[in-house]
């Protein structure tokens, strides 16, 4: 994780930005390929760097880089991984990067051989557990907050070697779906809240793990079931066993999944499809907030599945009034001359065909700061030619940070937070502007006391500790 800065407070260690992708694959001849495409089909949670470690169950191999999988791994590099068991980890891209040494998996020696980490999700102790490891002389390779499970299980005195690891993560709190490689064994935690998804499947009769189960789809695997809230699952030569090594209270996954985060091809918490949950939330909206209008078009790629729902119960036709460049790189050099719209239209571009002299609603899966659908109804009004423009988002006001994982900004930056919808939507220059109902919203997700709403609530199901500078910051910023 990388050094962030919260208001002129310089904070070298905690980073909130994890929205990783995970993937594990247990006897395989081709382990290391099958990671790297289950990475592949993982990349949209993070860019930023990429590694697979993996073991001839002797020892562990390790290949790590910046940049996208697809970059990242050639044949050869595939082939200084061999073994039948492997671990890869995706890591999400923020601006300020993080560097190699904060690319996962992250790997040690200890007494009793060698260990690496995957880790999805954000740990709201870390820094308190390092700073009392380091006043003990601990030394950190990283700024990763995964790096203090490593220390923690490198200390215990437990000859049990996932009785360490259940003894670790006892001492962490936060979000955490978790694989490890040992020589000759992978293990898979998920931690009691349940906060990102973890899926378990089978290949050719190996076992695979995954933060999302389109990565199972992509090799030929099916699903089997998730890793439940608590668990431990050790896949080794004498198969799967299954250990509850935390106590699990209450679930509480991760809505913003559902909005924005996983793939729409995937099934999460449970089975419970993300597409079709998407499009039941469009359904949802347009029940709420019915406007006359001439057509429904989504921003894409993530407001889509909501946009189709959304036009279906309206009877307004749908289309795709909003293009997406696909290829957009980490930067572009602009023009010194002025192009109106340059910044958005680089990304999204209307379709004036579709749109000119039209009543149009675009449906977006969330707003954070604001910016996003300023722009997208500046342009779609000036350059698509939209007589009306309404604005349907797909979530509740966003009005809280997450600290178990979403990157999202400090509270002040959440426009929600501090503007109600009316002032919202002259901010954006809409002509309307409606947010799904959190009542609507619990009324679509099943068993929607099983999940993580703070975001929307601000009722945080995990405590972080009092002390800590940056959550208070980012909570009262
Ligand atoms: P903003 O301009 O800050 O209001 O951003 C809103 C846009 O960001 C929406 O189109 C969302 O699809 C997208 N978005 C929401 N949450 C995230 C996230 N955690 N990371 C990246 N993009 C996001």
């Amino acid at each position: 994780m990388k050094a962030k800065t919260c208001r002129g407070l310089a904070l070298p260690f905690h980073d909130i930005h994890e929205e990783c992708g995970i993937f594990g694959v247990y006897n395989h001849p081709e382990a290391a390929n099958l990671t790297y495409l289950g990475l592949y089909a993982l990349q949209h949670r993070g860019q930023e760097g990429a590694g697979i470690c993996s073991s001839d169950g002797k020892s562990l191999f390790i290949e790590k880089s910046i940049g996208h999988v697809a970059d990242i791994f050639s044949e050869k590099r595939l082939k200084r991984l061999p073994g039948a068991i492997a671990i890869g980890h995706n890591r999400y891209s923020t601006a300020g990067g993080g560097g190699l040494k904060n690319v996962q998996p992250l790997m040690a020696n200890y007494s009793l051989g060698s260990i690496a980490i995957a880790h999805n999700g954000n740990l709201v102790n870390a820094e308190q557990v390092k700073t009392q490891l380091e006043s003990e002389g601990a030394i950190f390779q990283s700024s990763s907050d995964s790096e203090v499970i490593l220390h923690l299980i490198a200390r215990s005195r437990n000859d049990d070697p996932y009785e360490r690891i259940a003894e670790a993560l006892r001492n962490v709190r936060g979000a955490f779906s978790l694989l490890f490689l040992r020589e000759s064994e992978m293990i898979a935690v998920r931690d009691p809240f349940g906060v990102r998804p973890l899926s378990i499947g089978r290949v050719d009769g190996a076992y695979v793990i995954a933060s999302e189960t389109c990565a199972f789809d992509l090799i030929g695997g099916e699903h089997i079931r998730d890793v439940e809230p608590g668990e431990m699952v050790i896949i080794n030569q004498s198969g799967l066993r299954s250990i509850k090594a935390l106590q699990s209270t209450r679930k509480a996954h991760c809505i913003f999944e559902f909005i924005y985060f996983a793939r729409p091809d995937s099934y999460i918490f449970d089975h419970v499809c993300v597409n079709t949950t998407r499009k039941e939330l469009g359904r949802q909206l347009a029940r709420e907030s019915m406007v006359d209008a001439d057509i429904v078009i989504p921003v894409p790629d993530s407001g889509v599945p909501a946009a189709i729902g959304f036009a279906e119960e309206a009877g307004i036709p749908f289309d795709f009034g909003l293009i997406r460049n696909h290829y957009i790189g980490r930067t572009f050099i602009e023009p010194k001359q002025n192009i109106r719209h340059f910044g958005v239209k680089i990304k999204l571009n209307p379709v004036r065909d579709l749109l000119q002299g039209k009543r149009v609603v675009v449906v977006d899966d969330s707003i954070v700061r604001g910016t996003t659908s300023k722009k997208i109804v500046k342009m779609i009004r000036e350059i698509g030619g939209a007589k009306e423009v309404h604005m349907r988002i797909c979530s509740p006001p966003t009005v809280s940070p997450c600290f178990y994982g979403i990157d999202t900004p400090t509270r002040h930056e959440l426009i929600a937070s501090s503007h109600k919808t009316e002032e919202i939507k002259k901010y954006i220059t809409a002509d309307s502007l409606a947010y799904l109902g959190l009542g609507g919203l619990r009324k679509i997700i099943p068993g929607p006391e099983n999940y993580c709403t703070a975001c929307f609530d601000n009722n945080y199901p995990i405590m972080f500790p009092k002390d800590s500078l940056e959550q208070l910051e980012l909570i009262f910023a």
